[in-house]
């Protein structure tokens, strides 16, 4: 299981920063673009609610370690987590070398 350390670790199944989340009072569908390029002006407005809330990092990694493949989770597409995913496995592959 992934975990970034800056990232107090939560029982996956914690889901109460979704609470504090700023996109409560948004339509989920701006966070589901039909496509992630982020040039897509969708996935801006989208980003751009991620910005200011305030669980952005607690969504980014809940998002990676849940293996989210489709919409904006943290202000990160889907391929953004993917590569974050990468990296963090490299990363704990490097530590145990
Ligand atoms: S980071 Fe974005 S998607 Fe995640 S809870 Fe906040 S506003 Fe919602």
């Amino acid at each position: 299981m992934l975990h970034n350390p800056l990232i107090p670790r939560r029982p996956e199944s914690d889901r109460g920063w979704m609470r504090d989340a700023a996109c409560l009072d948004e339509d989920p569908e701006l966070f589901f673009p039909l496509t992630e390029l982020i040039n897509n002006p969708q996935v801006d407005h989208a980003r751009a609610v991620c910005r200011r809330c305030a669980v952005l990092l607690h969504c980014r990694f809940w998002a990676i370690e849940n293996g989210e493949d489709a919409g904006i989770w943290g202000a990160t597409t889907a391929a953004q987590r993917r590569t974050i995913h990468r990296a963090l496995l490299d990363e704990q592959g490097a530590d145990t070398e």
